[in-house]
């Protein structure tokens, strides 16, 4: 049995988690998902790339949870479940004293929200929890020198939210956060296919398709994908094909709203700190800066360089890596008032 008293940073996104455990990097970084039996026992039959797997392909007797939404716990019970699992995957099951956990929010949630994250993590076996903004450890994640006077701006574009924050001398100047990221665009795809051909597709496939040919810019030479869905009208299977031009339409919307976010923490930057971001540029994180030409439209757009951050996708974990591992010396600067308890 261990005695050790482990600290974990867990980034517990609206589609992806992972998990940071001190001294070892990220151990965990699976999908925010779980199967269930539909009966009311409700065991768990799957959690994160195992279930993520099943989705779509659900039979009946058992039913697919994303216990978040938007940023936003909406499923408490399953969300401790997860959370459980993950921290079981992690450390596992058999340590004395238990672990202190740091843990990742976006901008966007309400202070009972937050309340509600911190709770659930101190129900799934923390000894104490500390929580930080996500732009702010995202920010950290990049390696940006977030606690000298200079200002820096980061933009984490995630599955449910968007957070873009300008930070400097260890806090977040200013911020705005909103309710839109990856899951937006494939709804949007699935509305569009909706609208346009009657044919109703899966989030999967929505999802698929926003790789495969999704992008932020219209493309010189258009691609085509075959998706398949269910007719609306006859209630069968049905193919058609789709080209990225479309998808680039169908899109659209999302990518602005990301795109008026910036601009809108940029005219409520101050002067200095924005003079700052124009010449240090602006820094993507999060899955969602991977659509293709995402950066590139934005700096177009803006007249600012954009900068795509190494590992997307980790960048909030590394960060709270970043803080677990130097928390002592934090501490002992004054640097740690961007983590808050409750
Ligand atoms: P969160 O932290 O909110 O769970 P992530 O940072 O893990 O979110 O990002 C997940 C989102 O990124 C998903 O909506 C996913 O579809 C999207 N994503 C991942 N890779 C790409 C890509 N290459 N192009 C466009 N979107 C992507
Ligand atoms: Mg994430």
């Amino acid at each position: 049995m261990g005695i050790i008293a482990h600290d974990l940073g867990i980034d517990l996104g609206t589609s992806n988690t992972q998990v940071y455990e001190k001294k070892k990097g990220i151990v965990v970084s699976e999908p925010t998902i779980m199967v269930l039996d539909a009966d009311n026992t409700r065991r768990v039959k799957a959690v994160g790339g195992d279930a993520k797997i099943m989705l779509g392909r659900t039979t009946e007797g058992i039913m697919a949870v994303r216990p978040m939404n938007e940023g936003v716990i909406t499923e408490f019970d399953m969300t401790k479940l997860l959370l459980e699992f993950f921290i079981h995957r992690a450390i596992g099951s058999s340590y004395l004293i238990r672990p202190r956990i740091f843990v990742s929010y976006p901008c966007s949630i309400s202070a009972i929200e937050r309340r509600a994250l911190w709770e659930v993590t101190m129900a799934a076996g923390a000894r104490q929890v500390l929580l930080a903004e996500k732009p702010f450890v995202a920010a950290l994640g990049c390696g940006l020198p977030v606690y000298e006077p200079t200002g820096c701006m980061v933009v984490d574009i995630g599955g449910g939210t968007t957070d873009v924050a300008v930070i400097s001398l260890g806090g977040i100047v200013i911020s705005n956060s909103i309710r839109v990221g990856g899951v937006k665009m494939d709804e949007a795809i699935i509305n569009f296919i909706k609208r346009e051909f009657n044919i109703q597709i899966g989030d999967r496939t929505a999802e698929e398709v926003k790789l495969d040919l999704g992008a932020a810019l219209p493309l010189r030479d258009v691609r085509r994908a075959r998706i398949r869905g269910r007719d609306m009208v006859t209630n069968l299977p049905q193919t058609t094909e789709i080209t990225s031009a479309q998808i680039y339409e169908a899109i659209r919307e999302p990518c602005m709203a990301i795109l008026n976010s910036i601009k809108w923490v940029l005219e409520r930057t101050p002067p200095e700190l924005a003079a700052d971001v124009m010449h240090n540029g602006i820094y993507l994180t999060g899955g969602g800066s991977l659509l293709y030409g995402l950066d590139q439209m934005i700096a177009t757009e803006l007249g600012i360089p954009v900068l795509l951050a190494k590992e997307p996708m980790q960048c909030a974990a590394d960060g709270l890596g970043n803080v677990i591992e130097n928390y002592e010396l934090l501490e002992s600067l004054g640097r740690t008032s961007f983590l808050k308890t409750i």
